[in-house]
Formats: structure tokens, C-alpha cells, sequence
């Protein structure tokens, strides 16, 4: 996974409610699996998926800068090498 490096000194505390969230959002994701979304355009790394994702959202490329609205039920198949394939011949 990559990820831009952090910049302390931008953040500001985090309330106590919204913490929660980010903790519980982090421990809900052992159990799913993830994917890459990457730019269509240009293949740079987008963000993360999650097994559980759905809808549609937009996205600016951190590379190319275009914006791209994606429905995530189109970009469901990751792109990792798949060992067993249950495709009906
Ligand atoms: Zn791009």
C-alpha cells in the first residue's frame, strides 16, 4: 500500500467521537479483503479498497490530476494474479 507521507505539524486534534470512528474503522477491516483502485489514465495507485465497498465516488489522480468518477461495482475485479478461477467453462 502506498501512502503520502504525513505531515504532523497539518493535523489538528482529533476529536474524541471521530477517533472512535478511525479506530473502529481500522479494526473493521482485518476480516475484508483489499484492492487497488488505480487511474485509468495513467495506472497511478488511487486509494484502497475494501471487499465491502460499493456506490460511486470521484477521485483526483495524484499523478495525472484527472478526475474520474467510478462506479465501484465496474472496478471490482482486483488485479493481483488469481490462483483459482471459477469461471463456468
Ligand atoms: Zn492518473
Amino acid at each position: 500500500m502506498q501512502q503520502a507521507s504525513i505531515r504532523t505539524y497539518r493535523q489538528k486534534p482529533m476529536a474524541t467521537e471521530i477517533k472512535e470512528k478511525v479506530d473502529r474503522s481500522g479494526a473493521e477491516i482485518l476480516n475484508l479483503t483489499e484492492r487497488e483502485l488505480r487511474c485509468p489514465y495513467c495506472g497511478h495507485f488511487i486509494m484502497t479498497l475494501y471487499s465491502d465497498v460499493s456506490g460511486h465516488l470521484s477521485a483526483k489522480c495524484g499523478h495525472c490530476k484527472q478526475i474520474t468518477t467510478y462506479n465501484l461495482g465496474y472496478f471490482r475485479r482486483a488485479r493481483r494474479p488469481r490462483h483459482h478461477r471459477l469461471d463456468p467453462a
